[in-house]
C-alpha cells in the first residue's frame, strides 16, 4: 500500500512542476498565456499518467459579450481505475488562470518566479490555485507511480475563467455533460487555520449584483438652487435607509427572506461548535463592535447562513479635493445581496425593483440596473462523502472544522444544477494569506499535507457504498 509520508524526492517534483506552473503567467483578466498555461498543464499531466485534453466551445455556444475571445479552453483529465473500473468517479475543480500582479512595487519578488524561500514558495498563482491544483495531480502521479493504479476513476476539470468570475463554465458543463459525470466534485481550495486544522467547507453563498441609479435636475446645477431643487444624493440616502437597518442588521425588503428554508438541528450544532476567535478577528479587520453586538455564535451563524444587503459603492457630485459648489444630477449606488440557498437572483431582483416602487420612486426617477447574479449551493452534512472526507483528512491535519457555508460566492450550483452532483472544499492554503494580492505564496508543509489527504481521500473514496448515497 502506498506509504504515509512524501519522500524528499516526491516533495522536490511538487515544487518543481509548481514552479514551471508559476512560471508561466495566465491572467484570465488580460488574456494573458492562457492556451500556453492550458498546454503546459495538459503536459504536466501526461507526465503525471494523466490522460488529458482541452475542451473546447464553439463560437456560437459562447456567453454574450464574452471578455476573452476566443474563450480559454478547459482542462479535462482522467484516470480510470484498472482494478475498479466500475467504481465510482472522484471529480477535481481546480482553475489555472490567476489574478493580475498589480501593484507589481509591492511584491518583493518577481511575481512569476517561482522562489522558494524556507517553508514557503512564492509566486501568483503559487496558493490560488495552481499550489492547489499541484496536490490533486501529485496525489495520482504518486499512486500511479506506486502503485500501477488507482483503486477509483478520477477526473479533473481546470477551468481558465474562475477569477472573472466563471463565464462559461455552465456552458462547458453542459455540452461537456457526458464526460463529466461524477459523484463527488472537490472543490478547488480549501483552508487551513493557524493551528493547522483544515477547514472542511461544504456551501457557498449566491449573489446578486445591482445599480441603483436615482436622477435629479438635467445636468450639475449651482448648489444655491437647493433651497428649491430636489438633490438625488439625498434621495438615494433615503432609499437605501428603506432597505436595511445598519443599526439592527436587518433587510427591510419585503419579502426578501420568504423562500429561504430553515436551518437544520445538526446545522447548527455545527456552528456552535466551529471556532471562532472574535479578538483576532476584529483585529484582522480593525473594527470594535459587530453589527448590533451580536455575539461569537450569531456572527458564525451569519456568515454561513445569513443573506446580506450590501452597499459596495457610492457615486454622486464632486468629490475630488477641495469645494466645488454643486448640485448633482445624479447619485448612484452600487449594491451586492449575498444570497442563501433557495434564493434565486433574478426573483430577488424582481423583489428588490417592486419594492422601490412601493415607496413611491418611479422609473423615471429612480432605474434599477440587475448586473449578475448566481444562486447559492450548500452541500447536506448527512452526504456519506463528508464523512469520508473528513475522517481522510483527519488523519493528515492537526483536526478539522466542518464548516456548513463559507461567506463567499461561486460556481457550486453549476454543478448540482447540472450534474446533479455535491462538492467539498478542503485544502491547503493557510489563513490568513495573501490571495490576490502582492507576496502570494503557498506553505511547502501544507503542499505536502494536501497531497497526502488527497492520496487519504482517493484512497478512501471506494469505502462509500452505494446504499449510502
Ligand atoms: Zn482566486
Amino acid at each position: 500500500m502506498l506509504s504515509a509520508s512524501l519522500n524528499d524526492e516526491q516533495m522536490q517534483s511538487i515544487i518543481t512542476d509548481l514552479q514551471v506552473l508559476i512560471r508561466q503567467p495566465s491572467i484570465s483578466a488580460t488574456c494573458q498565456g492562457l492556451k500556453e498555461c492550458a498546454t503546459l498543464l495538459s503536459k504536466i499531466m501526461a507526465n503525471a499518467g494523466i490522460k488529458s485534453e482541452l475542451l473546447r466551445l464553439n463560437v456560437e455556444d459562447q456567453i454574450d459579450n464574452v471578455t476573452i475571445n476566443p474563450v480559454p479552453p478547459v482542462v479535462f483529465g482522467e484516470v480510470r481505475s484498472k482494478s475498479n473500473p466500475q467504481s465510482k468517479t472522484l471529480l477535481f475543480y481546480n482553475h489555472y488562470d490567476v489574478q493580475p500582479v498589480d501593484p507589481i512595487e509591492k511584491w518583493n519578488e518577481d511575481p512569476f518566479s517561482g522562489k522558494v524561500i524556507g517553508n514557503q514558495i512564492f509566486g501568483r498563482g503559487s496558493a490560488d490555485d495552481k499550489g492547489e491544483l499541484i496536490t490533486r495531480l501529485k496525489a495520482v502521479e504518486f499512486f500511479l507511480k506506486e502503485t500501477g493504479d488507482v483503486p477509483c476513476n478520477i477526473k479533473f476539470l481546470i477551468e481558465g475563467e474562475e477569477e472573472i468570475g466563471s463565464p462559461n463554465l455552465g456552458k462547458y458543463i453542459q455540452k461537456f455533460k457526458d464526460k463529466l459525470q461524477t459523484d463527488l466534485v472537490i472543490w478547488e481550495s480549501g483552508y487551513v487555520d493557524k493551528d493547522g486544522r483544515a477547514i472542511v467547507s461544504l456551501g457557498q453563498k449566491g449573489i446578486l449584483n445591482t445599480e441603483i441609479k436615482v436622477h435629479g435636475p438635467s445636468r450639475d446645477i449651482h448648489s444655491s438652487l437647493a433651497v428649491a431643487i430636489p438633490n438625488p444624493a439625498w434621495k438615494l440616502i433615503e432609499l437605501l435607509s428603506a432597505l436595511y437597518d445598519s443599526k439592527r442588521g436587518d433587510i427591510l425588503i419585503g419579502g426578501w427572506c420568504e423562500d429561504v428554508i430553515p436551518i437544520k438541528e445538526k446545522e447548527l450544532q455545527l456552528l456552535a461548535d466551529e471556532p471562532f476567535n472574535e479578538e483576532a478577528f476584529k483585529k484582522e479587520y480593525g473594527f470594535a463592535n459587530f453589527i448590533d453586538n451580536q455575539d461569537s455564535y450569531e456572527v458564525k451563524k451569519a456568515l454561513a447562513i445569513e443573506p446580506t444587503c450590501n452597499i459596495s459603492g457610492l457615486i454622486s457630485g464632486y468629490t475630488n479635493s477641495g469645494i466645488k459648489t454643486i448640485l448633482p444630477a445624479t447619485a448612484t449606488a452600487k449594491m451586492d445581496f449575498r444570497l442563501v440557498p433557495n434564493m434565486n437572483p433574478q426573483k430577488q431582483f424582481e423583489k428588490l425593483v417592486s419594492f422601490i416602487r412601493s415607496l413611491g420612486y418611479s422609473q423615471e426617477q429612480v432605474s434599477i440596473k440587475y448586473l449578475s447574479g448566481e444562486p447559492a449551493y450548500k452541500t447536506p452534512i448527512d452526504n456519506p462523502y463528508v464523512k469520508m472526507v473528513v475522517e481522510s483528512a483527519s488523519k493528515i491535519f492537526n483536526g478539522i472544522i466542518l464548516n456548513i457555508s463559507s461567506p463567499g460566492t461561486g460556481p457550486m450550483y453549476l454543478f448540482k444544477e447540472i450534474l446533479n452532483v455535491d462538492s467539498i472544499c478542503i485544502g491547503s492554503t493557510i489563513l490568513p494569506n495573501k490571495l490576490h494580492s502582492p507576496n502570494e505564496y503557498a506553505e511547502l508543509d501544507l503542499l505536502n499535507k494536501g497531497t497526502k489527504c488527497f492520496i487519504e481521500i482517493i484512497k478512501n473514496f471506494t469505502s462509500v457504498k452505494k446504499n449510502q448515497i
